[in-house]
């Protein structure tokens, strides 16, 4: 049985930062929370980021120093983990902060497991080039691609592109409608809602 808890955080950005555990291990995705005071139940298998935005990662030192589990990140999205241009911190705090540790670059396609759940990972660039969306099971991790309501992330960020993520949204918008869709910001919607929302 899939759980998902929302951390709880202590910055002003309100990324969410999902705790997927199938029982057996657990995945985080985009850690922008901190790393559990009192520690994880299950072995944490994977850091997932939906794309390199500082804000989707705020506290990834301190999730890969005290789990040592692999990053996995977009592989256009790659040099932003460590270049505050392209990953916006410089853009919005004038500072210079990035995560220069270990990761692996991911494709559409790419399917991981963490316990006995998979999770399959679709390329959908736009609001970065590298963003992706994450299926496990009946849920959907779109970080700032789509949000409730029939929105979806902003493009003129560095790599940004609106045709692309209007093909994102294509794509997602063909998905079985009784997926529910976790964003990267704000509350939780449906693959069905979702396209009624843009259509209204
Ligand atoms: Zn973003």
């Amino acid at each position: 049985m899939l759980n998902v808890a929302i951390l709880p955080h202590n910055h002003s950005f309100a990324s969410n930062t999902y705790l997927v555990d199938d029982g057996n291990e657990c995945v985080v995705i985009d850690p922008a929370a901190p790393f559990p005071a009192s520690g994880l139940s299950k072995k944490l298998k994977y850091i997932i980021l939906t794309h390199a935005h500082f804000d989707h990662m705020l506290d990834i030192d301190e999730w890969v120093n005290k789990s040592g589990a692999e990053v996995l990140v977009g592989a256009p999205d790659y040099r932003g983990l460590s270049d505050s241009e392209l990953n916006c911190y410089m853009l919005l705090t004038g500072q210079d902060r990035g995560y220069s540790g270990e990761a692996t670059k991911v494709y559409d396609g790419d399917v991981f497991q963490f316990g006995k759940t998979e999770i399959k990972v679709l390329s959908t660039p736009g609001h970065t080039p590298g963003s992706l969306s994450l299926l496990i099971d009946d849920m959907l991790f779109v970080g700032d691609t789509i949000f409730a309501g029939g929105g979806y992330g902003k493009c003129c960020f560095p790599g940004g592109s609106f045709s692309d993520i209007r093909k994102s949204i294509d794509k997602l918008v063909l998905l079985d409608g009784n997926i529910t869709v976790f964003p990267g910001h704000g509350e939780q919607t449906t693959i069905k809602e979702y396209k009624k929302d843009i259509f209204r």
